[in-house]
């Protein structure tokens, strides 16, 4: 089965208003006149979500994803922004775990696993992230790492559930270093996650699935990244900032 390929811009912590209102109006003329076969979604941050999701109804070029969800329904938890919130605004998705969670806010697989369930209930699709730190991969355990935070993170759900997910390897040495992992390494560790797919799943999720790279994916590296079989498109940091160059991410998405 041959999966469509997803790019997926993580604008963390950047830009304010204006800024995001021009990187969304360059990014919807270059998306109109390049039209790129891929799935586009933006992840800017939780201020700017509804102007993103008037403008991804409007023309519909992109769709739009939050950088986090509250790992509890509704309630007295200051400053927490909730899956049913999310949805009430027109997001579509949630990245879940993202590295930088995991390290700054002690984000472990149990709360990740809680908000992935809260998300899917509220028919957001989670891109859940996981990756392992240098010395995880010098010391040879990325394997175990990843298959740990897939099992604790994901495993839990049904087969109607998990249909609904997006993974993405992130590896964190390749996070914001401009350090890519080879074309060769990002197709090891995502053949390695589809198959812990295959065998708790079986073969037709695991085949349906998608698997994006993040960690310094760019204009200039992405089509060698893409071009693996088991790479279904990235999770773009710092290159979504610039409309030009996620755009051209985009296209190369759609080769
Ligand atoms: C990310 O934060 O998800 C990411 C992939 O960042 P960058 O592309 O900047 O390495």
């Amino acid at each position: 089965m041959k999966r469509n390929k997803i790019v997926a811009g993580n604008w963390k912590m950047n830009l304010d208003f204006e800024e995001a209102q021009t990187l969304i109006e360059d990014l919807e003329n270059l998306l109109d006149e390049k039209q790129p076969s891929c799935e586009v979604i933006i992840c800017p941050p939780f201020p700017y979500l509804e102007l993103a999701t008037d403008e991804a109804s409007e023309h519909e070029l992109f769709e739009v994803g939050a950088q986090n969800v509250a790992a509890w329904e509704s309630g007295a938890y200051t400053g927490e922004v909730s899956a049913k919130m999310l949805d009430s605004i027109g997001v579509s998705c949630c990245i879940i775990g993202h590295s930088e969670r995991r390290k700054y806010f002690g984000e472990d697989n149990k709360t990740l696993a809680a908000k992935v369930n809260l998300a899917l209930q509220y028919e957001i699709v989670p891109i859940f992230c996981v990756g392992e730190v240098l010395e995880e991969r010098e010391a040879n355990k990325h394997f175990d790492v990843i298959r740990k935070q897939v099992e604790e993170g994901l495993f839990h759900l049904d087969i109607a559930d998990i249909e609904n997910v997006i993974i993405a390897y992130e590896p964190v040495w390749a996070i914001g270093t401009g350090k890519t992992a080879t074309p060769t390494q990002a197709q090891e560790v995502h053949a390695f996650i589809r198959k812990l797919v295959k065998e708790k799943y079986g073969d037709d999720i695991a085949s349906q699935i998608h698997i994006l790279y993040g960690g310094s994916c760019n204009a200039k590296n992405a089509s060698e990244l893409f071009a693996q079989p088991d790479v279904d498109g990235g999770l773009i940091g710092g290159a979504s900032l610039k409309a030009e160059d996620f755009v051209s991410i985009c296209e190369q998405a759609s080769k």
